[in-house]
């Protein structure tokens, strides 16, 4: 039986050429000797941890940053041996496992500290203090404490602290925070640590805040062109998540005397051609709100109604010669037209960097990129 013929017919296209003109990109913005950590979160974002990894490493990054240990996995099952940091995600009980791992782990609470402090071998930690975003990590009146007992945590190797600073739209929030942040690194010098790396900019600091590069930094959404207004003017990046895509199950004409809700075929009963696509709320395209555009033939076509799990209906009245098997666009180009994922945010009213990832995660992903990284 051939699987890749008989598969249904519903994949994605991850350009690695896109990805390492992103990473070369912030590159350039940064002084020299500043570690750039690549966030791979979700799977790098919905783009593949695995199969991204070696690009991001070849194109210049660092290290890399995640949230999930096996996302760490899926970076050295790419045959990556750079240093990985573990956002704060590990429960007490987990520490002694994690510490087995080879990450940079993160201390975030007392608890976590104290298991890390236990796991009976060597283990170097990033410290992650809240400067005002009232996540993650530990607050302002918990430094000193901090900072004294990892001193004699022994096994505990220090090399860093970071932060993740909220409300990045206001320029007085965010100066208020990277203060704390500057405390917190000369409290931390006070107690005895040297060389601290200092890590606040994710990819909106990086873009509107350079001075807050400081000596590393972590950008996520902008490795994989995610960025959205109003950060794009100085964001030299493309999307990583070049094409959704599908094709045509069937085409029919809807009979004038069906009880189909809608308004092209209430004015004229009998004249609504339908196309119904292998695309639905399965593959991460929510069920909700109704309608939409994706493109056949080089064309614009409507979606008609809320995605059911498999399927999605279109309106092709308008398009001569649709046919079952033909290629459907549900981001990305065909002909002359393109719907952009800066459309699909507008269109599906979902962040970019959870409506993209949504579909690419629920779906096979090509890898396309000219063969350079193959
Ligand atoms: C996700 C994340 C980042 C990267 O954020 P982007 O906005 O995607 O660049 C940085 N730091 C922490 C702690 C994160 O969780």
């Amino acid at each position: 039986m051939d699987l890749s013929r008989s598969a249904r017919p519903a994949w994605c296209e991850i350009d690695l050429d896109a990805l390492a003109h992103n990473v070369r990109s912030i590159r350039s913005m940064l002084a020299p000797g500043v570690r750039f950590y690549a966030v791979c979160k979700n799977n790098a974002y919905g783009c593949g941890t695995r199969e991204t990894a070696l690009t991001m490493l070849e194109a210049g990054a660092d290290a890399f940053a995640v949230s999930d240990p096996e996302d760490a996995q899926r970076i050295r099952a790419a045959g990556v041996d750079a240093p990985i940091l573990l956002y704060a995600s590990t429960t007490p009980d987990a520490a002694a496992a994690v510490a087995e791992m080879g990450l940079i782990a993160t201390i975030h609470d007392f608890d976590g500290l104290e298991a890390f402090a236990r796991a009976g071998r060597s283990v170097d930690v990033h410290v992650e203090v809240d400067c005002g975003y009232g996540r993650l990590g530990f607050t302002p009146d918990e430094w000193a404490a901090v900072f004294e007992r990892l001193r004699r945590a022994k096994n505990l190797r220090v090399i860093g602290l970071y932060t993740h600073l909220a409300f990045v739209e206001e320029a007085a929030a965010v100066e208020r925070q990277a203060g704390l942040f500057e405390r917190s690194a000369v409290m931390a010098r006070q107690a005895g640590f040297e060389n601290l790396e200092l890590m606040a900019a994710s990819s909106r600091v990086l873009l509107g805040y350079p001075e807050l590069n400081l000596t590393a930094v972590n950008p996520g959404r902008m490795l994989y062109g995610m960025i959205e207004a109003p950060w794009l003017e100085n964001a030299d990046v493309r999307p990583v998540i070049r094409a959704i895509k599908s094709r045509v199950l069937q085409v029919k004409t809807i009979p004038a005397d069906f009880p189909i809700d809608d308004a092209r075929h209430k004015a004229a009963p009998g004249s609504l051609k339908t196309a119904v696509i292998a695309f639905g709320f399965k593959d991460g395209l929510s069920r909700q709100p109704a309608g939409g555009t994706v493109l056949v033939k080089g064309q614009r076509a409507r979606i008609i109604g809320v995605r059911a799990t498999e399927h999605t209906v279109i309106d092709v009245t308008d398009i001569p010669g649709v046919a079952a098997g033909d290629e459907v666009v549900i981001v990305g180009s065909q002909g002359g037209e393109t719907i952009d994922g800066h459309e699909a945010v507008a269109t599906y009213k979902m962040a970019m960097i959870e409506l993209l990832p949504r579909m690419t995660l629920s779906l096979p992903r090509v890898y396309v990129d000219g063969g350079a990284h193959r």
